[in-house]
């Protein structure tokens, strides 16, 4: 899995960091998301899933 997130139209909405802590996180500065693991492990591929369908400014996006 490869995760990235456009920090350009992320709106800070936080959402993806609930829903994934531990590949997603929010830029303490700016409040914009940031990736923590751009490879999860397969145990967090749902999560991550989970979040990029969340994500209200379609900022995340998931290549299997
Ligand atoms: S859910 Fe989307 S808009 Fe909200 S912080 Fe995460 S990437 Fe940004």
């Amino acid at each position: 899995m490869k995760v990235t997130a456009d920090r350009e139209v992320c709106i800070g909405a936080g959402m993806c960091v609930l829903t994934a802590p531990a590949v997603l996180d929010q830029d303490e500065d700016d409040g914009r998301v940031r990736v923590l693991d751009a490879d999860p492990p397969a145990e967090a591929h749902p999560a991550v899933r989970e979040a990029e369908r969340l994500c209200p400014s379609r900022a995340i996006s998931v290549e299997s």
